[in-house]
Protein backbone atom coordinates (compact mmCIF):
# COMPACT_ATOMS: atom_id res chain seq x y z
CA UNK A 1 0.00 0.00 0.00
CA UNK A 2 1.59 3.55 -0.95
CA UNK A 3 2.50 5.09 2.13
CA UNK A 4 1.12 8.67 0.56
CA UNK A 5 -2.46 7.92 -0.70
CA UNK A 6 -4.36 6.59 2.10
CA UNK A 7 -6.09 3.29 2.21
CA UNK A 8 -9.23 1.61 2.96
CA UNK A 9 -9.49 -1.98 4.83
CA UNK A 10 -12.55 -4.13 4.21
CA UNK A 11 -13.10 -6.79 6.64
CA UNK A 12 -16.33 -8.91 4.87
CA UNK A 13 -17.80 -11.17 2.78
CA UNK A 14 -16.75 -13.14 -0.87
CA UNK A 15 -19.20 -15.45 -2.40
CA UNK A 16 -19.19 -17.10 -5.24
CA UNK A 17 -22.66 -15.84 -6.92
CA UNK A 18 -23.67 -18.65 -9.38
CA UNK A 19 -26.62 -16.41 -11.71
CA UNK A 20 -29.26 -18.53 -13.33
CA UNK A 21 -31.65 -17.24 -15.95
CA UNK A 22 -35.06 -19.24 -16.48
CA UNK A 23 -38.54 -18.70 -17.59
CA UNK A 24 -40.02 -18.77 -13.90
CA UNK A 25 -38.41 -19.66 -10.76
CA UNK A 26 -39.49 -23.26 -9.27
CA UNK A 27 -42.18 -24.11 -7.00
CA UNK A 28 -41.51 -26.93 -4.40
CA UNK A 29 -40.93 -29.94 -6.22
CA UNK A 30 -40.44 -28.66 -9.65
CA UNK A 31 -37.24 -28.65 -12.17
CA UNK A 32 -37.43 -25.78 -14.56
CA UNK A 33 -35.46 -25.35 -17.62
CA UNK A 34 -33.42 -22.46 -17.44
CA UNK A 35 -31.89 -20.74 -19.87
CA UNK A 36 -28.43 -19.72 -19.43
CA UNK A 37 -26.44 -19.67 -15.72
CA UNK A 38 -22.72 -17.64 -15.49
CA UNK A 39 -20.55 -17.86 -11.92
CA UNK A 40 -19.62 -13.93 -11.18
CA UNK A 41 -17.48 -12.91 -7.83
CA UNK A 42 -19.73 -11.83 -4.97
CA UNK A 43 -20.24 -10.95 -2.10
CA UNK A 44 -21.35 -7.34 -0.64
CA UNK A 45 -17.38 -7.55 1.01
CA UNK A 46 -15.74 -8.54 -2.55
CA UNK A 47 -17.93 -5.94 -4.35
CA UNK A 48 -17.08 -3.02 -1.81
CA UNK A 49 -13.52 -3.99 -1.91
CA UNK A 50 -13.26 -3.90 -5.65
CA UNK A 51 -15.32 -1.16 -6.18
CA UNK A 52 -13.45 0.72 -4.05
CA UNK A 53 -10.08 -0.41 -5.34
CA UNK A 54 -11.48 1.08 -8.68
CA UNK A 55 -11.57 4.18 -7.58
CA UNK A 56 -7.74 4.49 -7.33
CA UNK A 57 -7.55 3.96 -3.60
CA UNK A 58 -4.74 0.97 -2.09
CA UNK A 59 -7.78 -1.79 -0.59
CA UNK A 60 -6.46 -4.65 1.70
CA UNK A 61 -9.39 -7.55 2.19
CA UNK A 62 -9.68 -9.03 4.99
CA UNK A 63 -11.81 -12.54 4.56
CA UNK A 64 -12.19 -16.34 4.51
CA UNK A 65 -12.40 -18.64 1.25
CA UNK A 66 -11.98 -22.12 1.54
CA UNK A 67 -9.42 -24.68 0.00
CA UNK A 68 -11.74 -25.12 -3.09
CA UNK A 69 -12.16 -23.78 -6.80
CA UNK A 70 -14.61 -21.39 -5.89
CA UNK A 71 -11.98 -19.69 -3.27
CA UNK A 72 -8.79 -19.78 -6.10
CA UNK A 73 -11.72 -17.57 -8.43
CA UNK A 74 -12.39 -15.47 -5.56
CA UNK A 75 -8.95 -15.14 -4.73
CA UNK A 76 -7.82 -14.37 -8.28
CA UNK A 77 -10.86 -11.58 -8.95
CA UNK A 78 -9.84 -9.85 -5.92
CA UNK A 79 -6.30 -9.73 -7.22
CA UNK A 80 -7.40 -8.90 -11.27
CA UNK A 81 -9.78 -6.23 -9.12
CA UNK A 82 -6.55 -4.88 -7.60
CA UNK A 83 -7.20 -5.70 -3.87
CA UNK A 84 -4.28 -7.12 -1.65
CA UNK A 85 -5.45 -10.38 -0.64
CA UNK A 86 -2.45 -10.80 1.57
CA UNK A 87 -4.96 -11.07 4.55
CA UNK A 88 -7.43 -13.79 3.21
CA UNK A 89 -7.30 -17.07 4.40
CA UNK A 90 -7.71 -20.02 3.05
CA UNK A 91 -9.83 -22.30 5.31
CA UNK A 92 -8.56 -26.08 4.66
CA UNK A 93 -11.57 -28.48 4.77
CA UNK A 94 -14.17 -25.46 4.75
CA UNK A 95 -16.38 -24.58 1.60
CA UNK A 96 -16.27 -20.93 0.38
CA UNK A 97 -19.60 -18.71 0.91
CA UNK A 98 -21.30 -18.93 -2.00
CA UNK A 99 -24.99 -18.02 -3.37
CA UNK A 100 -27.41 -19.06 -6.16
CA UNK A 101 -29.94 -16.44 -7.67
CA UNK A 102 -32.70 -17.37 -10.28
CA UNK A 103 -34.01 -14.70 -12.06
CA UNK A 104 -37.52 -15.14 -13.87
CA UNK A 105 -38.16 -14.12 -17.21
CA UNK A 106 -39.81 -10.18 -15.25
CA UNK A 107 -36.31 -9.64 -14.00
CA UNK A 108 -37.43 -10.78 -10.10
CA UNK A 109 -35.36 -13.11 -8.49
CA UNK A 110 -35.15 -15.52 -5.71
CA UNK A 111 -31.34 -16.24 -3.90
CA UNK A 112 -30.04 -18.54 -1.43
CA UNK A 113 -26.51 -17.74 -0.04
CA UNK A 114 -24.52 -20.50 2.33
CA UNK A 115 -22.59 -18.21 3.95
CA UNK A 116 -19.50 -20.85 4.40
CA UNK A 117 -15.83 -19.42 5.23
CA UNK A 118 -17.47 -15.73 5.73
CA UNK A 119 -18.64 -16.97 9.38
CA UNK A 120 -15.20 -18.23 10.44
CA UNK A 121 -12.79 -15.56 9.46
CA UNK A 122 -9.89 -15.15 12.55
CA UNK A 123 -10.86 -11.78 14.75
CA UNK A 124 -7.37 -12.79 15.80
CA UNK A 125 -6.04 -11.41 12.25
CA UNK A 126 -6.90 -8.08 13.06
CA UNK A 127 -3.93 -7.67 14.87
CA UNK A 128 -1.74 -7.70 12.31
CA UNK A 129 -0.29 -4.15 12.11
CA UNK A 130 0.84 -5.07 8.59
CA UNK A 131 -3.33 -4.92 7.99
CA UNK A 132 -3.65 -1.45 8.90
CA UNK A 133 -0.46 0.40 7.51
CA UNK A 134 -1.68 3.17 5.34
CA UNK A 135 -5.25 3.18 6.42
CA UNK A 136 -7.67 5.44 7.18
CA UNK A 137 -10.89 3.54 6.67
CA UNK A 138 -12.41 0.33 7.48
CA UNK A 139 -15.57 -0.85 5.75
CA UNK A 140 -17.92 -3.73 7.10
CA UNK A 141 -21.70 -4.72 5.87
CA UNK A 142 -23.95 -7.45 7.52
CA UNK A 143 -22.57 -11.01 5.91
CA UNK A 144 -19.84 -11.77 8.81
CA UNK A 145 -20.76 -12.13 12.31
CA UNK A 146 -21.76 -9.44 14.30
CA UNK A 147 -18.89 -10.22 16.69
CA UNK A 148 -16.55 -9.91 13.84
CA UNK A 149 -17.83 -6.32 13.25
CA UNK A 150 -17.31 -5.26 16.48
CA UNK A 151 -13.79 -7.09 16.93
CA UNK A 152 -12.86 -5.05 13.47
CA UNK A 153 -14.55 -1.77 14.79
CA UNK A 154 -12.89 -1.77 17.45
CA UNK A 155 -9.05 -3.08 15.91
CA UNK A 156 -9.61 0.23 13.37
CA UNK A 157 -10.79 2.77 16.69
CA UNK A 158 -7.63 1.60 18.33
CA UNK A 159 -5.03 2.71 15.32
CA UNK A 160 -7.56 5.72 14.95
CA UNK A 161 -9.10 4.31 11.61
CA UNK A 162 -12.93 5.54 10.45
CA UNK A 163 -15.09 3.22 10.15
CA UNK A 164 -18.32 2.35 7.60
CA UNK A 165 -21.14 0.40 7.92
CA UNK A 166 -23.57 -0.66 5.05
CA UNK A 167 -25.82 -1.86 7.43
CA UNK A 168 -27.03 -4.71 4.36
CA UNK A 169 -28.82 -6.93 5.27
CA UNK A 170 -30.46 -5.65 7.61
CA UNK A 171 -30.28 -7.42 11.04
CA UNK A 172 -30.63 -5.46 14.68
CA UNK A 173 -27.18 -3.21 15.29
CA UNK A 174 -26.26 -3.63 18.87
CA UNK A 175 -25.63 -0.57 20.57
CA UNK A 176 -21.56 -1.07 21.10
CA UNK A 177 -21.71 -1.39 17.18
CA UNK A 178 -23.67 1.65 16.27
CA UNK A 179 -21.65 3.91 18.79
CA UNK A 180 -18.37 2.57 16.59
CA UNK A 181 -19.25 3.88 13.25
CA UNK A 182 -18.87 6.79 11.58
CA UNK A 183 -20.35 6.75 8.35
CA UNK A 184 -23.99 4.45 8.15
CA UNK A 185 -25.05 3.51 4.79
CA UNK A 186 -28.50 1.68 4.07
CA UNK A 187 -30.79 1.03 1.40
CA UNK A 188 -34.45 2.25 1.99
CA UNK A 189 -35.25 -1.23 3.43
CA UNK A 190 -32.54 -1.13 6.14
CA UNK A 191 -33.30 2.58 6.44
CA UNK A 192 -37.13 1.95 7.39
CA UNK A 193 -35.98 -0.81 9.98
CA UNK A 194 -33.17 1.09 11.86
CA UNK A 195 -34.89 4.59 12.02
CA UNK A 196 -38.38 3.68 11.84
CA UNK A 197 -39.10 6.24 9.24
CA UNK A 198 -41.57 4.98 6.36
CA UNK A 199 -38.67 5.84 3.20
CA UNK A 200 -41.16 6.54 0.01
CA UNK A 201 -39.21 8.26 -2.61
CA UNK A 202 -36.36 11.12 -1.70
CA UNK A 203 -38.36 12.95 0.96
CA UNK A 204 -38.66 9.62 3.18
CA UNK A 205 -35.16 9.32 2.67
CA UNK A 206 -34.17 12.51 3.62
CA UNK A 207 -36.40 12.15 7.00
CA UNK A 208 -34.49 8.98 7.71
CA UNK A 209 -31.39 9.95 7.18
CA UNK A 210 -31.98 12.93 9.30
CA UNK A 211 -33.03 10.37 12.22
CA UNK A 212 -29.92 8.20 11.49
CA UNK A 213 -27.87 11.35 11.59
CA UNK A 214 -29.27 11.40 15.34
CA UNK A 215 -27.23 8.48 16.33
CA UNK A 216 -24.73 8.23 13.26
CA UNK A 217 -21.84 11.13 12.75
CA UNK A 218 -22.72 10.93 8.90
CA UNK A 219 -25.41 8.58 7.17
CA UNK A 220 -26.35 7.87 3.90
CA UNK A 221 -29.93 6.41 2.64
CA UNK A 222 -29.44 4.83 -0.95
CA UNK A 223 -33.15 5.16 -2.31
CA UNK A 224 -32.58 3.13 -5.82
CA UNK A 225 -33.80 5.15 -8.75
CA UNK A 226 -35.31 8.04 -6.43
CA UNK A 227 -31.27 9.37 -5.30
CA UNK A 228 -29.68 9.70 -2.79
CA UNK A 229 -30.39 11.54 1.07
CA UNK A 230 -27.07 12.42 3.02
CA UNK A 231 -27.37 13.94 6.59
CA UNK A 232 -24.50 14.63 9.12
CA UNK A 233 -24.86 14.74 12.85
CA UNK A 234 -23.33 18.17 13.01
CA UNK A 235 -22.95 19.34 9.18
CA UNK A 236 -24.73 18.98 6.25
CA UNK A 237 -27.97 17.18 4.99
CA UNK A 238 -28.73 17.25 1.29
CA UNK A 239 -30.32 14.93 -1.26
CA UNK A 240 -29.10 14.04 -5.07
CA UNK A 241 -31.35 12.86 -7.68
CA UNK A 242 -30.25 9.50 -9.26
CA UNK A 243 -28.60 9.87 -12.56
CA UNK A 244 -30.57 9.04 -15.61
CA UNK A 245 -29.31 6.29 -17.36
CA UNK A 246 -30.89 2.75 -18.95
CA UNK A 247 -31.07 -0.26 -16.69
CA UNK A 248 -29.55 -3.50 -17.00
CA UNK A 249 -29.47 -4.71 -13.22
CA UNK A 250 -29.49 -3.01 -9.95
CA UNK A 251 -27.31 -6.15 -8.59
CA UNK A 252 -24.59 -4.66 -6.16
CA UNK A 253 -25.61 -1.26 -6.68
CA UNK A 254 -25.37 -0.62 -2.76
CA UNK A 255 -22.17 -2.33 -2.72
CA UNK A 256 -20.46 -0.27 -5.48
CA UNK A 257 -21.60 2.71 -3.82
CA UNK A 258 -20.23 1.95 -0.35
CA UNK A 259 -17.11 1.05 -1.75
CA UNK A 260 -16.71 4.47 -4.47
CA UNK A 261 -18.11 6.41 -1.24
CA UNK A 262 -15.39 5.01 1.12
CA UNK A 263 -12.87 5.55 -1.49
CA UNK A 264 -13.66 9.19 -1.90
CA UNK A 265 -14.14 9.80 1.74
CA UNK A 266 -10.52 8.90 2.04
CA UNK A 267 -9.34 10.54 -0.85
CA UNK A 268 -9.98 14.08 1.55
CA UNK A 269 -13.06 14.96 -0.58
CA UNK A 270 -15.96 16.90 1.24
CA UNK A 271 -18.71 14.55 1.85
CA UNK A 272 -20.97 16.04 -1.04
CA UNK A 273 -18.37 15.70 -3.27
CA UNK A 274 -17.79 11.83 -2.01
CA UNK A 275 -21.82 11.55 -2.72
CA UNK A 276 -21.91 12.46 -5.99
CA UNK A 277 -18.64 10.56 -7.38
CA UNK A 278 -20.37 7.59 -5.35
CA UNK A 279 -23.77 7.83 -6.88
CA UNK A 280 -22.51 8.93 -10.08
CA UNK A 281 -20.51 5.21 -10.23
CA UNK A 282 -23.20 2.99 -8.80
CA UNK A 283 -25.49 5.03 -11.82
CA UNK A 284 -22.89 3.61 -14.02
CA UNK A 285 -22.81 0.23 -12.24
CA UNK A 286 -26.69 -0.55 -12.72
CA UNK A 287 -26.57 0.78 -16.43
CA UNK A 288 -23.89 -2.48 -17.12
CA UNK A 289 -21.52 0.33 -17.84
CA UNK A 290 -18.51 -0.63 -14.87
P1 LIG B 1 -29.17 -1.57 -2.82
O1 LIG B 1 -28.49 -2.16 -4.01
O2 LIG B 1 -28.36 -1.70 -1.57
O3 LIG B 1 -30.61 -2.01 -2.63
P2 LIG B 1 -30.06 0.96 -4.04
O4 LIG B 1 -31.05 0.21 -4.85
O5 LIG B 1 -30.55 2.12 -3.24
O6 LIG B 1 -29.22 0.03 -3.05
O7 LIG B 1 -28.94 1.48 -5.06
C1 LIG B 1 -27.71 2.01 -4.61
C2 LIG B 1 -27.31 3.15 -5.53
O8 LIG B 1 -27.20 2.66 -6.89
C3 LIG B 1 -28.29 4.30 -5.63
O9 LIG B 1 -28.17 5.23 -4.56
C4 LIG B 1 -27.87 4.91 -6.96
O10 LIG B 1 -26.68 5.65 -6.80
C5 LIG B 1 -27.61 3.66 -7.80
N1 LIG B 1 -28.86 3.25 -8.46
C6 LIG B 1 -29.68 2.24 -8.11
N2 LIG B 1 -30.75 2.17 -8.95
C7 LIG B 1 -30.58 3.16 -9.85
C8 LIG B 1 -31.32 3.63 -10.98
N3 LIG B 1 -32.48 3.04 -11.36
N4 LIG B 1 -30.83 4.68 -11.69
C9 LIG B 1 -29.66 5.28 -11.34
N5 LIG B 1 -28.92 4.89 -10.28
C10 LIG B 1 -29.36 3.85 -9.54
Amino acid sequence: MSKTVPGVVVVGSLHYDIMVAAPHRPAAGETVQGNRWYPKFGGKGGNQAVAAARAGVPVRMLGAVGDDAFGAFLRENLRQGGVDDAHVATLPGHASGMSVAISDATGDYGAVIVSGTNLEIDPARLEDDDLWAGVAMLVLQNEVTEQMNLAATQAARARGVQVCLNAAPYRPLSPDLAAAIDVLVVNALEAESLSGVAVGGIRGAADAAHKLSQTFPMAVVTAGGDGVAVAEHDGESFTLPAEKVTLVSTHGAGDVFTGALAAALVSGVSLAEAARTANWTAARHVAGLS
